[in-house]
């Protein structure tokens, strides 16, 4: 049922009057709604945890790390700040528009429709959610259908514990969603988390109606291990950020760029650490995790060149098992740097110069995320600021994501628009300008005739 049309435009106009009738807006409302979500995760961590397993293969410690504890800490972190957040703002005032005072305030949006992908498939939907309750918004859930298990957990999970009226989840088909429903109704905003392609056609169905999106894309996240960089932290960080959901992260490092003087050296270390991390076989390693379908598994496949193989480059279609591989590279022109990998292959390019490293990343413009290892501040200063890209980290990978405190987004074809902690609930309310002006005193200034006022205008507008 809730893949058909008919469920979801009920859903819809369910929440529309649910959302008129200003029940989501009050602060003790959606403090209740957070603490639900929490409390529904907290009863169901192992049904969690077993659906991610057979999606994706995940380790309970992986999904408890990346999926259900960032989930948790966006929760806490919007339960202790959200009566800050909702305030209204008092902000100055010009001189010349005395006597007023100014205030913003933060309002919800309306019905917001969070569309996710599988490859986090609880932390993506339930992110955006957070910001959304906390926001005082009504939610559309609808999660990818390549994570089968997880999708049904979801759509059993949000039922047994949300009204539909407030939230509800779509397992409608994407064409379905953005022809007929995202064309055609007004919603407060849409969260998209996905790939570019898929992107765009929700970005022109929204602009049917004028409705604002966010969304979070991918790209080609670079990975920079300079001379001065200590090889033996930067292998482990680079091993585990790099093969952690098997490289089918958004945010993971897509290609190496190390500089040639510690290339061969850091290779070394490089595989001692996928060795120490996931065996010598790592098919055999039940931590392991798999590439979500056969299609995803043949596309990645297809990008092994085997006269490059460094390290791995070992597969099992049946079993959707791709090893951790390490390829060398120098064409930013070859099937492997055309597009996002998505999956554990790591190419890996010699270079000599700071303007090699601008070269080679200007092919695959504005990365989600970037890696600098290094301990030479000039050249992390250089790449920070002469490289666009979404965020990132100095000697480490993905973790600037798990914090809260942080926007999380990307920057052109990486992605619009930012969201976790206070920036989720800032991108899913509307900032309301209000000024109030005191009646004890109207300066005539403003008003006609204008005889002979201008000039005292300019003396305090100049
Ligand atoms: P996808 O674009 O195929 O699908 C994502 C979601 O969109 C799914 O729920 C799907 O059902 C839905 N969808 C598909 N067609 C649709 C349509 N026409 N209208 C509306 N919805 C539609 O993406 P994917 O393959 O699941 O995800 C991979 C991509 O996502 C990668 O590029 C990755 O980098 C990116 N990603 C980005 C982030 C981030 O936070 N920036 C996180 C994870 C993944």
């Amino acid at each position: 049922m809730t893949n058909s049309l008919t469920y979801l435009y009920n859903v819809y106009r369910q929440q529309l009057d649910f959302f008129n009738s200003g029940a989501t807006k009050g602060y003790e409302f959606r403090r209740a709604q957070l603490q639900q979500l929490k409390s529904c995760i907290k009863k169901n961590e192992a049904a969690i945890l077993e659906a991610l397993q057979k999606d994706l293969n995940k380790s309970a410690f992986e999904g408890y790390v990346t999926e259900i504890g960032t989930v948790y800490e966006e929760i806490n972190f919007a339960l202790k700040n959200l009566r800050k957040w909702m305030k209204p703002k008092r902000v100055n005032t010009p001189l010349p528009l005395m006597p007023s005072s100014s205030r913003i305030y933060s309002e919800p949006l309306g019905v917001v429709l969070i569309i996710a992908p599988w490859n986090y498939p609880l932390q993506l939907n339930l992110s955006p959610l957070v910001a959304a309750i906390a926001a005082g918004n009504t939610v559309i859930l609808k999660p990818s259908e390549l994570a089968v298990n997880t999708e049904a957990l979801l759509i059993r999970l949000i039922a047994e514990n949300f009204d539909p009226a407030y939230i509800s989840v779509t397992t409608i088909d994407g064409p379905t969603m953005s022809n007929s429903f995202i064309k055609t109704n007004t919603l407060g905003h849409i969260v998209y988390t996905g790939g570019e392609a898929v992107g765009k056609i929700i970005m022109a169905a929204a602009a049917e109606q004028l409705t604002p999106v966010t969304l979070e894309l991918g790209g080609k996240s670079p990975c920079i291990i300079t001379k001065s960089a200590k090889l033996d932290n930067a292998a482990n960080k680079v091993a585990w950020s790099k093969f952690t959901n098997a490289g089918q992260t958004c945010v993971a490092p897509d290609y190496l760029l190390v500089h040639s003087l510690v290339y061969d050296r850091f290779i070394g270390k490089l595989k001692d650490a996928i060795v120490k991390m996931y065996g010598n076989d790592a098919e055999e390693n039940p931590e392991y995790p798999r590439i979500i379908n056969t299609t995803h598994t043949e596309r990645i496949i297809a990008l092994i060149e085997k006269e490059k193989l460094l390290y791995g480059g070992n597969y099992n279609v049946a079993s959707r098992y791709i090893e951790p591989t390490v390829l060398s590279e120098n064409e930013t022109g070859s099937a492997i740097m055309r597009a996002e990998i998505f999956g554990p292959l790591l190419p890996v390019f010699k270079y000599e110069s700071e303007q090699d490293i601008v070269n080679i990343v200007s092919e695959n413009k504005n990365p989600l995320a970037l890696y600098i290892y290094g301990e030479d501040q000039k050249e992390i200063d250089f790449v920070i600021e002469k490289i666009p890209f979404g965020g990132g980290c100095i000697n480490n990978g993905l973790i600037h994501v798990g914090n809260v405190h942080l926007p999380f987004g990307g920057i052109g074809s990486s992605g619009i628009g930012a969201y976790h902690g206070q920036y989720g609930f800032e991108r899913l309310s509307h900032k309301k300008a209000v000024m109030r002006t005191a009646t004890w005193f109207d300066i005539p200034v403003l008003y006609p005739p204008f005889k002979n006022k201008l000039k005292w205008v300019k003396k305090l507008i100049k």
